[in-house]
């Protein structure tokens, strides 16, 4: 008992704030969870408000247990990643967004791009470039529809992170920075980056019209996106008012639940469908 509490801090995770037993039967119920098909997509359309269409799908990960029931990212990603399970997680998560993106394009309506989180741990393996490249091909999806979320830290920690995201991007896949603004990172480095897109944290959008920093911080960030030639979408928009402000100061593209929450595919679709989120 000795021996297992001292290393029960890598099993932590805010929803298992329990026994290391409970820690350990989730670990345990989560290794075969990929065999058992209990890992599901959910959706959330990104919308570009001055047009009115909608340009992507963000596929975020839920997991399915019987016992458990839908538990939400946040609860088991982060052990995921101290276990190293978030490898052949992300794989999944990867493969099955580009399927269904695939399948969606086939069935005729809109094509619109999907975007898959990556993990540091998942960006720095040495054959994520391989692995993008036969997913691909095995699902064929044109690299253009697909695209590459991630976190400032998840680049800046690494050194090859250059070398892997010129690589994506010779491929023609999008590359954008999620949670913008939140994490570690020079400009000069940014510039260096072969990206296409930054995203606005949701938590710099919550009180964009009501608090004075925020206005700021998300108006520099639109500032500075332009002026490195880069894209910007905004996440966590809720209220006209936000979306408002956003538009008005020059990002026309966002997501939240203002528009939709995500949703599973089938409920997706009508959005590819119509092209519209309206
Ligand atoms: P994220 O990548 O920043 O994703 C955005 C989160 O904000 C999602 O939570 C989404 O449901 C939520 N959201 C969307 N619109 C709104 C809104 O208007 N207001 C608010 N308050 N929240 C909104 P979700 O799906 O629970 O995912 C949480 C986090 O889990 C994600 O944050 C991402 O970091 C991680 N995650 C989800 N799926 C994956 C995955 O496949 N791989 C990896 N590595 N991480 C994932
Ligand atoms: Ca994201
Ligand atoms: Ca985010
Ligand atoms: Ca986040």
């Amino acid at each position: 008992a000795k021996d297992n509490g001292k290393n029960n801090y890598q099993f932590f995770t805010p929803v298992m704030n329990t026994s290391s037993y409970e820690r350990l039967t989730i670990e345990n119920k989560l290794r075969r969870a990929l065999e058992r098909e209990e890992f599901i997509l959910y959706y959330q359309p990104q919308v570009n408000v001055v047009t009115g269409r909608i340009i992507g799908a963000e596929a975020l990960v839920r997991w399915q247990n019987p016992e458990i029931g839908l538990v939400p990212p946040d609860m088991f990603i982060s052990l995921a990643e101290e276990n190293g399970m978030i490898v052949p997680i992300g794989e999944w998560v990867l493969r099955e967004a580009c399927r269904q993106n695939s399948l969606w394009q086939r069935q005729g309506g809109t094509p619109i791009s999907v975007a898959v989180n990556l993990s540091a741990m998942q960006f720095h393996q040495k054959n994520l470039t391989t692995l993008v490249a036969r997913v691909l091909e095995e699902t064929e999806l044109q690299p253009c529809w697909l695209e590459l979320e991630i976190t400032e830290t998840g680049i800046m920690k690494n050194a090859e992170a250059i070398t892997t995201l010129n690589a994506l991007k010779q491929m023609g896949i999008k590359l954008s920075i999620d949670d913008f603004g939140t994490g570690y990172s020079s400009l000069s480095h940014l510039k260096k980056f072969p990206l296409d897109k930054l995203k606005i944290d949701k938590s710099f959008v919550h009180d964009v019209t009501t608090n004075q920093d925020d206005t700021a911080i998300v108006s520099a960030i639109i500032g500075m996106a332009r002026s490195l030639n880069l894209q910007v979408i905004a996440e966590g928009v809720e209220t006209r008012e936000q979306r408002d402000f956003l538009a008005a100061n020059g990002c026309c593209e966002m997501q939240g639940y203002l528009f939709s929450k995500p949703v599973p595919a089938r409920e997706f679709e009508h959005f590819v469908t119509t092209g519209e989120y309206r």
